[in-house]
């Protein structure tokens, strides 16, 4: 998911602000969308399944005014795709009003939920948010600060959030920092975002990023910064690097960017193979497969090519029209291919479906040798920190060697980016890092399933 706040007095655009913000996040969910504002102690809402442009039109906007705004995009890992499950969530608490919006995942939310439940608390949705929500609604006597200081510290897992209540708003990152979150500066206003590239959109300079285990809380005062949790180890997901996020954005200090070209060049230096061309899957593949190209001196060529203007909301009824999807999607240009011997270059491999069937479509057109490579270690354990990186059963990487991977996608020749490479590209060492999909070194303590030798 993808999380927005600000900040700002006096500014009569302040949703299509938010609105902007959220496009530029577009990539961290594209199921549904929202934003909430307040003005004079109330909160105002919109939301719906979708992508934000579908969402949100001129008359939406102007309606939605205030001084402060939060907003989100949904990408679902808990919680059915159901407009009840979008985000932002609005509650009413004996306090007022407070407007939430999450990205990751709660290990410890069923526990929680069922605890308040006993307690006589009733649930209208099945998102980790509604459980965040309450927490702080049962904490309100000791003051919002206090509050939520106890619900972050309750909770346990990936988290970050932008929160409005009582005329502030209020940024959160969970103790491991598994999921980022920046601050910005915008005239006299504040904003949080997941990503830095959702500040540049909006003309608001970088500040610096919340920090593992702080609670920012934004009002007419400036930022005052609360520490909850210091002691955590910093956890920061590297699938963030390799996929999630956009390469303009830079996340604790790292840039995606150059961290994807250097993965691309160690990839080379690991597995190097001898090729007329170096190509990507787009769009995701394709900064790394630009360092492998660099490093190993083999043109980078477009081999195929994606359609720009596929949303992700399509209906995918049977299997024949999800393999048509494909080509919808991808088309390959037979000039680059035919004949070849191609290094294929993509940024993971999950359930290995994609890779099959690209194999398949560049050999149709001609190519000579197909060898993969891919810009991250083997995806061999399932996250539970709010990436799609389903049942174990499920990953091919968890289920599969290196060579039955190969066979099973059709390559001349595989080769994987190792857990030392991804940390050397990020330019961060494993006690910075979450690295727990490739290596199976949790951060916290996961679920039964998340065992390194079960299976669920
Ligand atoms: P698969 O191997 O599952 O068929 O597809 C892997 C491709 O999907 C990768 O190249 C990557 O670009 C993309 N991908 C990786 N992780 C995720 C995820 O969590 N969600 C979505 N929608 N795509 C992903
Ligand atoms: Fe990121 Fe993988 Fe850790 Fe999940 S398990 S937070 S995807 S590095
Ligand atoms: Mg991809």
């Amino acid at each position: 998911c993808g999380v927005f706040g600000i900040y700002l007095k006096k500014c009569s655009e302040i949703s299509r602000l938010v609105y902007f913000g959220l496009v530029t996040l577009q990539h961290r969910g594209q199921e549904s969308a929202g934003i909430a504002v307040y003005k004079d102690g109330k909160i105002q809402y919109y939301k719906d399944m979708g992508l934000v442009r579908e969402v949100f039109n001129d008359n939406i906007l102007k309606r939605l005014d205030g001084d402060i705004a939060i907003g989100h995009v949904r990408y679902s890992t808990t919680g059915e795709s159901y407009i009840s499950n979008a985000q932002p969530l609005v509650v009413h608490y004996k306090g007022g009003a407070i407007a939430l919006a999450h990205n990751g995942n709660l290990v410890n939310a069923d526990k929680i939920r069922s605890k308040l439940e006993d307690n006589g608390c009733i649930f209208q949705t099945s998102i980790d948010s509604e459980v965040i929500a309450n927490l702080i609604a049962k904490y309100y006597k000791l003051g919002y600060k206090e509050a939520i200081i106890r619900a972050s510290k309750e909770i346990k897992g990936a988290f970050a959030l932008a929160i409005i209540c009582e005329g502030k708003l209020i940024g959160v990152r969970d103790p491991n920092g598994l999921r980022p979150l920046c601050i910005g500066k915008l005239g006299d206003g504040y904003i949080l975002a997941s990503e830095s590239c959702a500040l540049h959109v909006v003309g608001a300079e970088y500040i610096r990023d919340v920090k593992p285990g702080e609670i920012v809380i934004i009002d007419d005062n400036g930022i005052q910064s609360v520490i909850y949790d210091e002691f955590s180890k910093r956890a920061l997901c590297s699938f963030e690097f390799v996929y999630f996020a956009r390469p303009d954005s830079v996340l604790d200090g790292q840039s995606v960017y150059k961290s994807r070209i250097e993965a691309g060049r160690i990839l080379a230096r690991e597995h190097p193979v001898d090729a007329d061309i170096v190509m990507s899957v787009p769009d995701s593949g394709t900064v790394a497969a630009i360092g492998y190209a660099e490093e190993s001196k083999i043109p980078f060529r477009e081999g195929l090519l994606k359609n720009k203007y596929l949303g992700r909301t399509f209906i995918q009824p049977d299997q024949k029209i999800r393999e048509l999807m494909v080509k919808l999607k991808l088309s390959v240009l037979r000039e680059n291919v035919e004949g070849k011997r191609l290094v294929l270059i993509d940024d993971s491999i999950v359930r290995g479906t994609t890779s099959k069937r690209i194999i398949d479509m560049l050999r149709r057109a001609g190519a000579k040798q197909v060898h993969v490579r891919v810009s991250s270690p083997p995806v061999k354990y399932s996250c539970y920190f709010g990436i799609d990186t389903p049942t174990r059963k499920q990953l091919i990487g968890a289920t599969h060697s290196v060579e039955e991977i190969r066979k099973a996608i059709g390559a001349d020749s595989l080769g994987y980016l190792s857990v030392e490479g991804l940390l050397k590209s990020i330019n961060m060492t494993s006690e910075k890092l979450c690295t727990a999909c490739f290596s199976g070194n949790y951060p916290m303590k996961v679920p039964e399933s998340g065992n390194k030798y079960l299976f669920e």
